[in-house]
Formats: C-alpha cells, structure tokens, sequence
C-alpha cells in the first residue's frame, strides 16, 4: 500500500512518516526538490521551513523520483509492500493517485496556537529567530487556502483525517499504535460498509419531513433494490406539504396510522417484489425498522436485518424478528470525522 500524509505547516505529517517507517515497516518516498519548488511556488521563508523536513539520502536515494508519476508506477509494481509519502502537492497529482486502490490518503491537522509553537521550537533548535503568530498565520492561510495551489483541497479529500494535538511525540506514537494506519481494510470498504454506505445515499433523496432514512435489499452480495421514505408517486412530497401528519410535527408514534409517508424498508421491499426475495435475502437500512416494518419484513422471507443507528422501538423489533426466524445485527460505518490523536485521559 502507499499512504499520502498532506495536512497544514507542522501539524504532523512528518511526525506520522517517522513513525511509519521505524515502527510499522514502511518505506519513504521523495519527490525531487526542484519538481516540489516548481509545482507549490512556495516563498523563500517557507522553503526554509521546509527544508527541516526529513531529507536524509535526498537526491542521491533509489526512493527520489522527478515526477509525481514515476513515484506512483514504482508503488504500483511494489504494492504488496508498504510505502509512505509527504510530497503530494496538487489537486490534478492527487486524483491521479486516489484512482489506485493501493492508495489511501491521510490528512493530519492541529490548532493553528500548537503548530506555531511546534514550529517556534523546530527554529530554536537550529537557531533561527522564529516567526510571530501573526506572521505564521499568513504563511498558513497562503499555504492552505492560496487559490490553486492551497492545500486544502487535499485534506478535503482524505479517506482518514488525523487531529494531531498530542503534546508529546510518545503520545503521538501511541495514538497511532492503537489507530493502525497500515491496516489494509481502509483501502476499500467492507461489504458491510459498501451496502451501508449504499443505504445511507439513498436516505439522502428522502423527502419525509420526520427523519431521513434509506434502505438497500441484498442476495448474493447484489443489490435487489434500494428505498428511501416519502410519501407515494403522484401524491406531493412530503417536504411539500404532501403529508399533513409529518408536517405537523407531532412527537414521534403520534398520529402514525393517519401518515401517507412510506418507509423506506417498505418503498424497497415493494420495489424488490416478494419473487426476487428469497432465502439468503439482507435488508440493510441505516435506522432499526419499526414494528410495522418488522411485520412485513418477516413475512416476505428476508434472512437477516442490518442496521446502523437505533430507533425507539428496537427492543420490540428485535423480538419480532427474533420469534420470526430473521437474524438481526448493528453495523455501524467506521466515521469519516476527525480522529484525535492525544492521550486517553
Ligand atoms: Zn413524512
Ligand atoms: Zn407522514
Ligand atoms: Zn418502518
């Protein structure tokens, strides 16, 4: 695998190399400096920033490339082993790269107070008058937000995003002790997480004014149909006013029987029709289904009910499915949110 560390002026991504490679067996890979000068057009006091990054056999190693492209083709041939880079500087270099699925993409960031600070020390330390904050605070919006070339375009787009306010590197390494950067299931979803996430995106186009919830039937790990809660074709949308119930805003379980909205485990079983739902047959849906929808469930024949988040009557649900034969299981999707990396205490 080849891991991508981006992430602002000292928050880190150095750090996190370092560490993968004493202690998780990973390999860097550079960029040569002049295509890094070239591409970021970085000024003179930030390349003096930057040349305190980890630099040992530069230039002279096998693992320094010209372009972004020959660091990624040599990754390609070797991606059963696992390498690590900080040099991705562009928007067009990173699409290339999210395209592979050896590729996983790391943002690191920390509070603008702490990486000044961090910054401060590093300039001490080689005797350099450091920068005020506010100086530092120019240099960081031009370094992330500068029109086609800040880097916050990148840490958008990361898979995994690290919150680096550890206060010490040994609490930094044991953060990412536990956090396990190289564990190759975050290059690609599990079929859990796929259907989930497949669930969680038809919610999305819910129109019902109460709750947005999606859902997906699965056999054989093919998708039979997908469901999302509203009110019925040709009636008006929920969120238009189509159902007078929702719009009301009555507690929840108040009024349900005079709601037009259809569930969205209802909208998919209807879609799927009871022919293609045979034994084997998995509902996922990112809310646990509600009695009404249990009762249907079980009477078409689906297997198994995976769900993410409870709803308020999961107990009874539970034992529906249960005296019906039907196995039910939470997965709830790894967060894409901001990971913090400090101590525990
Ligand atoms: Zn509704
Ligand atoms: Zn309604
Ligand atoms: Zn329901």
């Amino acid at each position: 695998m080849l891991i991508g560390l981006c992430g602002g002026i000292c928050a880190g991504k150095h750090a996190i190399a370092e560490y993968l490679i004493q202690h998780q067996g990973f390999q860097l890979l550079e960029l040569d400096s002049k295509y890094h000068q070239r591409i970021t057009d970085e000024p003179e006091d930030d390349l003096r920033l930057q040349a305190s990054r980890i630099r040992k056999n530069r230039d002279a190693s096998d693992l320094v490339f010209d372009t972004p492209d020959a660091l990624l083709d040599f990754a390609l041939k070797r991606w059963q082993e696992k390498w690590v880079t900080t040099d991705i500087a562009d928007g067009s270099t990173l699409d290339r790269f999210l395209l592979r699925p050896f590729f996983l993409l790391v943002s690191v960031d920390a509070p603008v107070s702490l990486r000044w600070k961090r910054f401060s020390d590093r300039c001490w330390r080689r005797q350099l008058d450091p920068p005020d904050l506010e100086k530092f605070v120019l240099w960081n919006d031009r370094h992330l937000y500068e029109k086609d070339i800040g880097r916050v375009y990148l840490t958008d787009r990361a898979q995994v995003r690290l919150f680096n306010s550890s206060s010490s590197l040994e609490e930094l390494h044991q953060s990412l002790q536990v956090l396990d950067l190289a564990d190759e299931q975050r290059l690609r979803p599990n079929w859990d997480q796929y259907f989930m996430q497949l669930a969680s995106l038809a919610a999305q186009r819910s129109n019902c004014m109460k709750r947005r919830v999606g859902c997906v039937l699965v056999r054989e790990r093919r998708v039979i149909s997908t469901g999302y809660n509203g009110t019925p074709r040709h009636l008006a949308n929920c969120n238009e006013g189509g159902c007078p119930r929702c719009n009301r805003g009555d507690g929840g379980g108040v009024g349900l029987s005079t709601c037009l909205c259809l569930h969205a485990e209802e909208n998919a079983l209807l879609e799927a029709g009871r022919e293609r739902i045979r034994e084997g047959a998995i509902l996922y849906c990112d809310t646990c289904p509600c009695l009404t929808c249990t009762v249907k469930i079980a009477q078409v024949g689906i297997s198994e009910v995976v769900y993410s988040q409870g709803y308020n009557m999961d107990t009874e649900s539970a034992a529906i499915l249960e005296a019906a034969g039907v196995r039910l299981r939470q997965f709830s999707p790894p967060s894409n949110g901001l990971i913090y990396l400090q101590g525990s205490d």
